[in-house]
């Protein structure tokens, strides 16, 4: 019987996959025969057909003929030869002519058909037809598929299927139709949308096609299209990239998102900020509104945070900022964790910007009510009453830039709503800026100022002055008060005022304070080693906020005094009133620490600061220092007389020493004496002097 053309490959028969025991031995054969087959029937065209609709064409060019004699042979098949001939010659495309030659094989099976064709009738012999038969036969017998490679298509644990030139899968072997089976489908849904195009494309250039994906049912393949080297069907070779692909969107979302808060990372915000950008310039080109803003937030004192409760505390209050950050915000905007305690807010589509400051409210209100954190991560996730939480307050500043500037980068914007954060936290804290011009220039010169700073405390350029304080009773030096000047290599001596803030705000203050204290102790203990008609000198020296909330600072100049070998009692620490009070719990630790090791601790700038004065008796303080505000018009303003008199009165009622600092006439040191203040600082003596100068005034022992 002879067996029908298969006219659909919906399931093709894996038990004879005929076409996947071909290789290219086999394909040569099969061209070498096909011409043969020219040369006997002088046709410009031959095919030979296969039973698994495999054709194979000689030669390859393009030819309606092809389509013509294809179709004649799978509509009506045939066991036995045929040869067709118009009698008369018809001047038209169509076919005139045809010979059908089957090749049975030892089974008596069809196993294929030799096809020549023409469009102009031909005169045919017997012999001719005898030729075809024995190609017919040889191909019968040098195209049976190699069991080998039938195996190896059976085996291969990846699907292949075989697709003709329409596209359609002529052959798959087992893995592929188990696939289907696992996706409940049919195998043209796994080729993708562009399937028949890839496949005419592969035939026409003969070149293969890699990397083709498809998703199917939460399933990703990848195919490769490989073209039949001397056939018009492409194998396909299947691999899945399901495992491959959740990872690299793992990855991808790692890559993207902070792992701690889950939130975007700077990549991506930077990214989503770019969109933005270049959103704004298109739809400026068009003239349609449409504005951002970006909002940059710092925590106000994360650090302290971290520090005195842990860093596993820190980072749950890291994520349940992201979370109430993210509750403030609209669907669509992006909220980022850019590291540490810095966050990020892109408001899209804003109408105004009044939008961007009501947002930046909404969050200092949010940020009122305080944080409940767990000491032991466990808490966090137990029921019971007995866990112990800490309740954390926090305030947030917020730096705000809007696209209505001609942005074109987005670092500028970033940087600029950095610039503006500098500007709210140094107004204090919990507030928000918006970015101006004017802010970015000043911005630039403290950046300028900082790096210097930075480069400075490494390459010494520092120099520690000594201005010296009098004993008003005795007129004679009672100490000094060390006061730092930066010898800046382009800018020349830098006052501190201009400096101290900027190392104070970048933390440089902790090792520049460090080297000032060990300086002046060395200094002083030379000197009392050297000047011993006086009674032992002091040396006072400034400390500020961030090296008293500095845990190891007591330690540190315990070490000092140690290192030097200096009487304990012949220093002196100035601290501000609002330096103190900023940090009073701690400090009233540090202090009576200090005051157990004889350390005398002087209030600076007395009177300028802080209301209250019930602080006094809260810490051991040995001395006041009355700013020089005061000395103004000392003995002719009556104001500023009795404002140093009731300083006076108070510190000595409250056993302290005073000392009165600005002192510059002589009327002012009358005035002093006759208040009784006990010690006299200021230009009327001396400024500020450098190491030789401040010897050479101690040689020359002046007397006032
Ligand atoms: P301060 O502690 O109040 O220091 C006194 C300032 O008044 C010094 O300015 C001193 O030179 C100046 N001064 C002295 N006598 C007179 C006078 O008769 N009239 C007037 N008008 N001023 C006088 P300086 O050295 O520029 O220091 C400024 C501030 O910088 C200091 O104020 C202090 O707050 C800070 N500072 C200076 N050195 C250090 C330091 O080593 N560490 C820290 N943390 N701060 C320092
Ligand atoms: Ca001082
Ligand atoms: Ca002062």
């Amino acid at each position: 019987m002879p067996q029908q053309p298969a006219k659909t490959a919906a399931t093709p028969q894996a038990s004879c996959p005929l076409s996947f025991g071909y290789d290219s031995q086999q394909q040569a054969i099969v061209e070498d025969l096909l011409r043969l087959v020219t040369y006997i029937c002088r046709t410009p065209v031959v095919l030979l057909r296969l039973r698994d609709r495999l054709w194979f064409q000689f030669p390859q060019t393009p030819d309606p003929l092809v389509e013509i004699a294809k179709t004649l042979v799978e509509t009506t098949p045939t066991d036995r030869p045929i040869v067709w001939s118009q009698e008369t010659s018809i001047p038209d495309n169509s076919l005139q002519f045809y010979v059908r030659i089957p090749a049975i094989d030892a089974s008596g099976q069809i196993f294929g058909e030799i096809v020549a064709c023409d469009r102009t009738p031909h005169a045919w012999t017997l012999e001719q037809t005898e030729a075809l038969q024995t190609l017919a036969r040889q191909a019968t017998r040098q195209l049976q598929p190699e069991p080998h490679l039938v195996n190896a298509a059976l085996l291969h644990p990846h699907p292949i299927v075989i697709c003709d030139a329409t596209g359609m899968a002529i052959a798959l072997n087992p893995a592929a139709e188990t696939l289907t089976q696992q996706l409940n489908t049919e195998i043209p849904n796994l080729f993708p949308r562009f399937h028949p195009q890839l496949i005419k494309a592969c035939l026409t250039t003969r070149q293969r096609r890699e990397r083709i994906e498809v998703s199917l049912n939460q399933r990703t393949f990848r195919w490769l299209y490989q073209p039949c080297k001397a056939a018009d069907f492409v194998y396909l070779y299947g691999f899945e990239i399901t495992d491959y692909k959740q990872s690299e969107a793992k990855l991808l979302h790692e890559a993207l998102h902070d792992e701690l808060t889950g939130l975007p990372n700077r990549s991506l915000f930077m990214d989503r900020l770019r969109q933005a950008v270049e959103r704004i310039q298109r739809h400026r080109r068009s003239n349609t509104p449409d504005q951002f803003a970006l909002l940059f937030l710092d925590l106000d004192r994360f650090k302290l945070i971290n520090d005195s409760l842990g860093h596993l505390v820190g980072d749950q209050l890291l994520q349940m900022i992201g979370r109430r950050l993210e509750s403030a915000v609209r669907e669509g905007d992006t909220v980022a964790r850019l590291g540490g305690d810095e966050f990020a807010i892109l408001i899209d589509n804003l109408q105004h910007q009044d939008e961007a400051i009501a947002l930046a409210e909404r969050l200092h209100k949010l940020f009122r009510s305080p944080f409940h954190l767990y000491a032991s991560p466990l808490d966090a996730h137990t029921e019971t009453d007995s866990r112990t939480f800490h309740e954390v307050f926090t305030t947030v500043s917020i730096g705000i830039t809007l696209s209505a500037a001609n942005y074109c980068r987005p670092e500028n914007l970033l940087r600029d709503a950095d610039i503006a954060l500098y500007r709210a936290k140094s107004l204090g804290r919990g507030r928000h800026e918006i970015f101006d011009t004017t802010m970015h220039a000043s911005t630039i010169a403290l950046l300028q100022l900082e790096n210097d700073l930075r480069r400075a405390v490494k390459s010494h350029q520092f120099q520690v002055y000594y201005q010296p304080i009098v004993a008003l009773d005795t007129g004679r030096i009672a100490g000094f008060e060390a006061l730092v000047r930066w010898n800046h290599p382009e800018r020349g001596l830098i006052s501190p005022s201009d400096f101290i803030p900027v190392a104070e705000e970048t933390g440089l203050i902790v090792p520049l304070g460090s080297w000032i204290l060990q300086e002046a102790c060395t200094q002083l203990q030379q000197w009392q080693a050297e000047f011993v008609t006086y009674p032992p000198l002091t040396m006072s020296v400034n400390i500020s906020s961030r090296q008293i909330s500095h845990p190891d600072f007591s330690q540190k100049v315990k070490q000092i005094l140690q290192n030097v070998q200096l009487e304990p009692g012949s220093l002196k620490l100035e601290i501000t009133e609002s330096v103190l009070m900023d940090n009073a719990d701690a400090a009233a630790d540090l202090l009576e620490e200090l005051r157990a090791q004889s350390i005398h601790l002087c209030i600076d700038d007395f009177g300028t600061g802080y209301s209250s004065l019930s602080y006094l008796q809260r810490f051991p303080i040995n001395m006041l220092k009355v700013d020089k505000s005061f000395m103004n018009n000392l003995g002719v303003d009556e104001e500023n007389s009795e404002i140093v008199r009731a300083i006076i009165s108070l510190g000595t009622n409250l056993g302290m020493y005073v000392t009165a600092e600005g002192v510059e006439t002589e009327e002012q040191l009358v005035q002093l004496w006759a208040l009784h203040c006990d010690y006299g600082q200021g230009y009327l003596f001396s400024p500020a002097l450098d190491r030789q100068g401040a010897t050479a005034l101690l040689t020359e022992s002046p007397q006032w």
